[in-house]
Formats: structure tokens, C-alpha cells, sequence
């Protein structure tokens, strides 16, 4: 992570306190859905403090971390949050720190269902979810099949299985770290549930996305999946998913990638763009060369047609 080591390990099971001496209303800091204090809403969000490290998840802004949940609200740089959690952490007493899950056992669930998935077919729910949405025939590779994904609620209540659209997520240098989910229905839409896309308890997931092309000097990368290939097929340059804001803006290309196009969201939260620019910000100071594309109509991806 990009935080300062010291501030992140002093931090742990202190967020509650730091995110309320920070300006969050400590009615979002329960682990029960609520509005989001970002984006609003009335259950999209739910404070879980994984491991103490303030974690949450919304369903419109993504997850994240402490750091993460102040530089949305606050709309700081990490270095800026990193600096109040400093100022205000020596005041605050650290709480009980609830354990997540052992890697082993996120390891495993991700290999079963990686392994009980299968290519997409035409016909099969994925390949009808994806030509609705974009229009493409031919599904890239780390796009899986899921026949029967079993649908827990955020508050770990079985709601049964779905057919599902699994998406590999690779870090920079192509290891799977983790698994993307769409539910759907056997007819190819979204299935009935309260969150129809969540991400898989697996490694870290900064700088990962879902690879929907082979590496190239070129590369596109989008928020969604549908709306990378919605780009791909517009722009004629391979783009991949980021799955949220928050990776895309965390999102780091691999090696030999010189050239960059960023297929935003036009978000009326402005969530969507401010993270296409402080993406296109980073990578141009790195030495890329960088193109923004961001839909005109407000609310749109490039996939909404
Ligand atoms: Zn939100």
C-alpha cells in the first residue's frame, strides 16, 4: 500500500475513532447497511472494520479501507489522509480487532470456484449477459461460466445460487489475485439480488484489473467489464476492467505498455471522473502517454446505449 507503514499499523482497530474525530457520522461506522456518508442512499453501505483497518463496502463507491473511505468523503491524496489519521491517531484508544477469514481458506474458495467454472459458450447466461449488454460474440478468457454461484447477503445470509459471469483479477504481473462475480438470471440479465457484482475475499487487490486482452503497447482500462468491451468495440483499442473507481484509480499497467486510453464513467457523483483523471494525472507523470474518454450524457458508461 502507498500509506506510510507507521500510520497504517498504528491505525488498526482504531478507525471507529479516527473516522469520527475525521467527520464521519458515527451512525455509518456500524456493521450494518445504512446510507453511505459519500454518496448517500439508504443500505448501499456497510462499515465491517476487517482486521481493524476500517474497512467498508458501498454499493455505488466500491470498498476500500480507512484511508480509502476519508480520500472518497474528503476527496484527499493519500499522503494528505495519511497526514489527519496522523494528527488525530495519539488521541484515540484501539478497539477489540475482529479476524477476516485465514488466507488459506480465501485461497481455497477462490480455486473452487475458478475450478467449477467453465469457458463461455454461445448461449450459455454469460455470452446472452454480454451480447444484450455490448453486442460481442467472442468472450475473452478470464470471463468464466459459473452454472451455480451461491448468493450470500452482506450479512451472510444464504439467498441460494445463480449462473454467474466470474471474472479473473490479475495484479501487474498476471497473478490471479482475486475473483469478480456477476449474478444473472438462466436468461442472461442481472439475477435478483440486493448487489448483483461483488468481488471475492482474496490478496490484495490494488492494481489489479480484469485482463480482456493480451498485453499490448496500447491499452485501454474502464471501471466495468461490460463497459471495457463497450470501449474496445468504440475505440478499437484492448481495454480491460478495473471493476471499481477506487482500482481504477489505483490501477498500474505492466511492463511495456506505452500508451493508455481511459474509458471513465460519467458518474453525478463525479466518482467516475475524478478517478479517470487522477489515473490519467499518475500515468502521464510517469511518462505514458495518456487519453481520457468520458461519456457525454451524465450518468452514462460507455456501455449504457
Ligand atoms: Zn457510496
Amino acid at each position: 500500500m502507498l500509506h506510510r507503514p507507521n500510520t497504517a499499523r498504528e491505525a488498526i482497530g482504531r478507525w471507529p475513532g479516527i473516522l469520527q474525530a475525521l467527520g464521519i457520522d458515527e451512525k455509518h461506522l456500524r456493521n450494518k447497511h445504512g446510507p453511505c456518508p459519500h454518496c448517500g442512499g439508504k443500505d448501499r453501505f456497510r462499515f465491517d472494520d476487517k482486521d481493524g483497518r476500517g474497512t467498508w463496502f458501498c454499493s455505488q463507491c466500491g470498498s476500500g479501507d480507512g484511508f480509502a473511505l476519508l480520500r472518497n468523503l474528503h476527496g484527499w491524496e493519500f499522503s494528505k489522509a495519511a497526514k489527519e489519521v496522523d494528527a488525530v491517531l495519539g488521541t484515540i484508544q484501539a478497539g477489540p480487532v475482529k479476524a477476516e477469514r485465514s488466507e488459506e481458506s480465501k485461497l481455497k474458495a477462490l480455486r473452487n470456484v475458478w475450478s467449477q467454472s467453465r469457458a463461455v459458450t454461445r448461449g450459455d447466461p454469460v455470452w446472452r449477459y454480454l451480447n444484450a449488454r455490448v453486442g460481442i460474440e467472442d468472450v475473452p478468457a478470464d470471463l468464466r461460466f459459473h452454472p451455480a454461484l451461491r448468493y450470500r447477503d452482506n450479512d451472510g445470509k444464504d439467498l441460494g445460487v445463480f449462473p454467474a459471469m466470474v471474472a479473473r483479477l490479475r495484479d501487474p504481473a498476471g497473478n490471479g489475485v482475486s475473483i469478480h462475480r456477476t449474478y444473472l438470471t438462466d436468461a442472461g440479465t442481472k439475477a435478483p439480488v440486493g448487489q448483483v457484482k461483488k468481488i471475492m475475499p482474496g490478496k490484495p487487490l490494488n492494481q489489479a484489473a480484469v485482463r480482456l486482452s493480451d498485453v499490448g503497447t496500447h491499452l485501454g482500462i474502464a471501471e466495468g467489464i461490460e463497459t471495457a468491451l463497450a470501449a474496445f468495440s468504440r475505440f478499437g483499442v484492448p481495454t480491460w476492467a478495473a471493476t471499481t473507481a477506487q482500482l481504477l484509480e489505483d490501477w498500474v499497467p505492466p511492463a511495456g505498455v506505452e500508451r493508455v486510453l481511459i474509458a471513465g464513467d460519467n458518474d453525478n457523483s463525479f466518482t467516475g471522473q475524478a478517478a479517470a483523471f487522477a489515473l490519467a494525472k499518475r500515468l502521464t507523470l510517469a511518462g505514458l502517454t495518456v487519453e481520457v474518454r468520458i461519456p457525454e450524457s451524465d450518468g452514462k458508461d460507455w456501455a449504457d446505449r
